[in-house]
């Protein structure tokens, strides 16, 4: 037998039995004539004594292990005299009378600690020890306990986990496609899915009811700091449901995450809110609630004052920070410079400050009297020692500026405590998105989303307007998910392709398939798909996916660890009938 115990089990109650333990060494240290060894699996670490006075051949051995040696340890459990109540298995410790190394080590190239010496890049080429790290092996746990629940909830209410295929045709999510070359059909590719969308209401079609997939999805996108070139999601669709079935449905399946993983309960249903509510009071359609600072309006209350900077704006809106009054000069001025960051990219902020004693001070009380600005404040529900923040402009622009400003001061003020979790339903998004480069709408889901039906009338003259049966959970300010009603009649599919100015070879060329299989009775159906490695990492705690995902890319797409992607063969290449052009400089 390798080993009897693990190095995360033994305690007090075990003291005096035998045991063999197996992992690897995370340090020792000399203390007099005494050797102590931490020894490290999976499960924990078990402090080992090899004492010279009792056995000096052992001793020695054991002072010739370096880090991240593999051994096998045979001992008897003892108990400590000095305790280390951070350790599990702090209380005891293991008199060793025998060990057998089993592996050497290289000195790793950064400390396999919480508290690692190692730099990002470093830890992304060897990975496979940075996970040997208790908080990187933690995320893993977590996900894998996630990926189980998901499981257990979806299969408890007749879902079936259907695979889908990666070799597929272009899907409608609207990123690149990664492609794969075909040696046997030479100059035809394949598309890697964006999304399994196509498949998963084909399944529909086909009767499946209820299915679910946790799956991989790829999209070319040039990667922000917290998107994967490949990422999972948990994908389902449902056949006989209006959005308010689809709605109750994942709420009780995150419902159930959170209580099975984390042991938190919500009682309450999760608040709705109307796209152009979040629009409106959050300036982002997914807005963090964990804390208030909604949005005021104000540009009533501002015009006609001969200041131009708010006279000519489409847009005046305004945040109150609670408690800020007394900020400083300089605090005002790096707020200032914050909101005039390239990333934010307003032209300037104003303040008014409410202070203890009732006065107002102002960086525009050269405009507005006393009398207007309070009424700015009022509308604000501003208490004495509030700040308000104001930014105006075109409507939108300004919208998600403030947006940002308000993100900022939330975590100034320590308002996105990450274990703290509010979530939300934003519904009635609009169908279309207008693109004023290409002077066409798109469509703001993916085109199978079905319109309101209340707004079914609009779809020509008012088609900016109409609303779509899509809804997206969002939680801390995340999207966590997204889905819609879908579209299963082919005359209104027809006319989305239409005014997504698709031609009709186009569409034929792209969906043939799901149009013909919508002639042979496609049920009504709906679903969504939830980002898996985001939902791990808010879990977690964390803001990256990154430290979710056991083999991740870089922010160039790039797979430190193994060099991917890397040139090819020319033999490939000349199987795959292609040619590189190299680029002249
Ligand atoms: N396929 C969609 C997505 O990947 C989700 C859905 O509509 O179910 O965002």
């Amino acid at each position: 037998m390798f080993r009897t115990k693990t190095c995360g089990e033994l305690r007090i109650s075990d003291v005096g039995s035998e045991v063999i333990l197996a992992g690897w060494v995370q340090r020792s240290r000399k203390m007099g004539g005494m050797t102590f060894v931490d020894l490290r699996d999976r499960y924990g670490i078990t402090q080992i004594v090899f004492d010279n006075d009792t056995d000096s051949a052992l001793c020695d051995a054991a002072n010739k292990l370096g880090r991240e040696f593999v051994v096998q340890i045979t001992g008897k459990v003892a108990e400590r005299t000095s305790k280390n109540a951070n350790l599990p298995t702090g209380d005891i410790e293991i008199l060793a009378t025998g060990i057998k190394v089993l592996n050497k080590s290289d000195v790793p190239p950064f400390t396999i600690e919480d508290n690692t010496d190692g730099g990002d890049d470093l830890r992304m080429k060897y990975r496979y020890l940075d996970l040997r790290r208790n908080c990187v092996r933690k995320n893993l746990e977590l996900r894998h306990r996630m990926a189980f629940e998901i499981r257990r909830y979806l299969d408890s209410h007749g879902f079936i986990e259907v695979e889908t295929p990666v070799l597929i045709k272009s899907t409608p999510e609207g990123a690149r496609d990664f492609v794969v070359p075909s040696r046997m059909n030479p100059g035809e590719f394949y598309a890697l899915p964006q999304s399994p969308q196509t498949f998963k209401q084909l399944l529909m079609v086909s009767g499946f009811d209820r299915y679910f997939q946790i799956v991989k999805c790829f999209r070319d996108e040039d990667l922000r700091a917290d998107r994967q070139p490949e990422f999972t999601q948990i994908d389902c669709e449902m056949s006989f449901v209006e959005q308010e079935d689809v709605l109750n449905m994942f709420e009780g399946l995150v419902k159930h995450i959170f209580k099975y993983v984390k042991d938190i309960d919500f009682a309450e249903p999760f608040p709705r809110m109307t796209w152009a509510d979040a629009m409106r009071l959050y300036g982002s359609d997914k807005p963090d609630t964990r804390f208030g600072m909604q949005f005021v309006e104000l540009k009533d209350l501002t015009e006609g004052a001969g200041f131009a900077v708010l006279d000519d704006a489409e847009y005046v809106g305004a945040i109150v920070a609670p408690g800020c009054a007394g900020y400083t000069r300089k605090q005002l001025d790096q707020l200032t410079d914050y909101v005039k960051r390239p990333q934010v990219g307003a032209k300037g902020m104003m303040w008014v400050k409410l202070e203890q004693d009732g006065s107002i001070k102002s960086s525009v009380g050269k405009f507005y009297s006393d009398d207007t600005l309070r009424k700015w404040l009022e509308r604000g529900a501003a208490n004495p020692g509030d700040l308000m923040l104001i930014l105006a402009g075109p409507t939108m622009k300004t919208r998600k500026q403030l947006n940002e400003l308000r993100l900022h001061m939330g975590s100034e003020l320590g308002l996105r405590d990450p274990q703290k979790f509010s979530c939300l339903w934003v519904v009635d998004f609009p169908l279309f998105e207008w693109d004023d480069e290409t002077q066409r709408y798109y469509a703001m889901h993916h085109p199978f989303t079905a319109p309101n039906p209340d707004d079914i009338q609009m779809l020509d003259s008012d088609t900016g307007a109409v609303r779509a049966t899509a809804y997206d959970m969002v939680v801390n300010g995340n999207e966590l998910g997204g889905g819609s009603i879908r579209i299963h009649d082919s005359e209104l599919q027809d006319k989305m392709f239409h005014l997504l100015g698709l031609s009709e070879e186009e569409a034929r060329y792209k969906f043939g398939f799901l149009m013909d299989a919508f002639k042979y009775g496609a049920p009504p159906h709906g679903g969504l798909a939830f980002g898996f490695d985001r939902f791990v990492s808010i879990l977690a705690g964390l803001d990256s996916i990154r430290d979710v995902i056991a083999f991740p890319k870089n922010n160039s797409g790039r797979d430190m660890m193994i060099d991917a992607p890397s040139e090819i063969d020319q033999s490939q290449l000349d199987e795959l009938k292609i040619d590189i052009v190299k680029d002249p400089e």
